[in-house]
């Protein structure tokens, strides 16, 4: 069952249960303190992220993206022609990048010698794992510490349980076998956006159905306006305070959507459900381990990811913490380092990086100006529009801002940054001096100082820092 270890052995420095980005992120970063490392999967290691999450989900973006561009060719006296999408090969495509990333993690891994086992992976008392082999073959695998990693599952609607084909989530999705005509999208967050805003540009009727009063509902209201404006543009269609009660299937394909209130149903090819996910934990704790779940299913970890059991960690989805890869990321690194005594920060769950890819892209850091001032603070605020901004203007890509939240000091004048707020063009790749502004705490004049390369959309931030100051270039 097992591959990669320098020798046959079956107790560890680590055992990481779930090969997802929690999970292999732990052993990598484990390995690569010198500690012997064993990992636990029974199907793919790269998880959810790699293999039903963000990266399919961004590549498909980029083939909508591509479709963007040829459409706006013309624009720039380029004549082309978009004649269709063969979905064939954007499929064939995205599992490439797919397989080739997930390639790369296991050769890593194979580097730094970390023993994987191919098979489900039980927690029982005494940090000792039991295995179910793919193959039905069973082993026992003891481990000085353990980290727990299992990762979430698509939450599913009564009544909206996925075929595959008709009714999705983001499990299924990446297989379809076309881009509908339409679509009702169930769930306005971050997975339902950046999938409505993928068929959209591929050309396809999207209806999003939201049950709360907006979507995307993390985000600060002026990029949620944004974001709104730019989807109406696409035709989709965005309806909040809706609530489904059921489906009827077509003959010959589709299915008819209840929705609360309405006289009719909506017609649709495909519904994608994209209403959160759950841990996943069925099978993964036997009983007598100190782990408590809590009742909506998470792993009861402290602030540095330590579960009830002494010398055993949970990270990623399985706690209750901001369901990122990134996030699963830093709480792996600070396991490992919590497991070597370093004595590590814990992860500040306020002021993580949060990134959304649907076009226009949503990206931020710390406080929105609603929450800035729901937790005491008295703020100013700046905002500047990619309307203004040549590089902008040179992609042809204006819709979008740049907001910068600063805690207001007694003199009146903009001091910490709070928060750091932005949609548009590629800004989940721009967010990194926000974001450093944000953790490290740095006040308006001090970030005001750097200098941003012109032309670039990274300006916009420079510049509605800079306003904070009292004084201006562009803004
Ligand atoms: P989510 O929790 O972000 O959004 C789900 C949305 O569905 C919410 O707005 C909620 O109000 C709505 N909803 C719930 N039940 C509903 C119902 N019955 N009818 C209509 N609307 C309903 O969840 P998600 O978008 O499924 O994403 C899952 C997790 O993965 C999230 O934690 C998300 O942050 C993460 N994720 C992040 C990214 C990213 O940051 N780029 C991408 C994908 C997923």
């Amino acid at each position: 069952m097992s591959e990669n270890g320098a020798d046959n052995h079956n107790h560890f420095d680590i055992v990481v249960i779930g090969g997802g980005p929690g999970g292999y992120a732990a052993a990598l970063y484990g390995a690569s303190a010198g500690l012997d490392v064993a990992l636990v999967e029974y199907d793919k290691i790269g998880g959810t992220c790699l293999h039903r999450g963000c990266i399919p989900a961004k590549e498909l973006l980029e083939t909508a993206a591509i479709v963007r561009t040829v459409k706006h060719a013309g624009n720039f006296g380029v004549v082309v022609e978009a004649k269709s999408v063969d979905w064939a090969v954007t499929l064939e495509r995205k599992q490439t990048v797919v397989d080739r990333l997930a390639g790369g993690v296991a050769s890593l891994l194979k580097n730094r010698k970390v023993t994987i086992f191919n098979g489900f992976g039980t927690l029982h008392p005494g940090r000792v794992v039991k295995l179910k082999g793919v193959d039905g073959s069973e082993d026992t695998i003891t481990g000085e510490t353990v980290i727990l990693a299992s990762g979430s599952t698509p939450r599913v609607i009564p009544g909206f349980e996925p075929d595959g084909t008709t009714v999705v989530t983001s499990d299924e999705f990446f297989h379809l076998p076309q881009v509908p005509a339409n679509a009702v999208v169930i769930g306005g967050g971050a997975i339902g956006c950046e999938f409505a805003s993928t068929l959209a540009d591929l050309g396809a009727k999207v209806t999003i159905l939201e049950a709360l009063p907006k979507i995307l509902p993390g985000c600060d209201d002026d990029v949620t306006r944004v974001v709104l404006q730019a989807f109406k543009k696409k035709g989709i269609e965005v309806r909040t305070g809706a609530a489904v009660s059921g489906h009827e299937p077509r003959a010959g394909g589709g299915t008819l959507v209840r929705v609360d209130g309405d006289a009719a149903p909506l017609e649709t090819d495909l519904v994608v459900v994209s209403v959160g996910r759950s841990p996943f934990t069925q099978g993964v704790i036997a009983d007598g381990t100190g782990v408590s779940v809590s009742e909506r299913g998470h792993i009861e970890v402290d602030q540095l990811c330590r579960t009830g059991e002494p010398q055993v960690w949970a990270v990623g989805d399985v706690i209750n913490t901001p369901q990122l890869a990134h996030v699963a990321y830093a709480e792996a690194i600070m396991a490992i380092k919590d497991i070597l005594g370093e004595e590590p920060p814990a992860v500040d769950y306020d002021r993580v990086p949060w990134a959304i890819y649907c076009h226009p892209e949503v990206a931020f850091a710390g406080h929105s100006e609603k929450s800035a001032k729901e937790a005491g603070y008295d703020v100013v605020v700046s905002k500047h529009r990619f309307a203004g901004n040549s590089r902008a203007q040179i992609l042809g890509e204006t819709d979008g801002l740049v907001k910068v939240i600063a805690e207001k000091n007694p003199d009146g004048r903009a001091g910490r940054i709070l928060g750091v707020h932005m949609v548009g063009p590629w800004v989940t790749e721009q967010l990194s001096g926000g974001y450093l502004a944000v953790n490290w705490e740095a006040t308006v004049d001090e970030v005001a100082q750097f200098i941003q390369p012109h032309p670039s959309l990274g300006e916009l931030f420079g510049e509605s820092v800079l306003a904070l100051t009292g004084r201006s270039l562009h803004g």
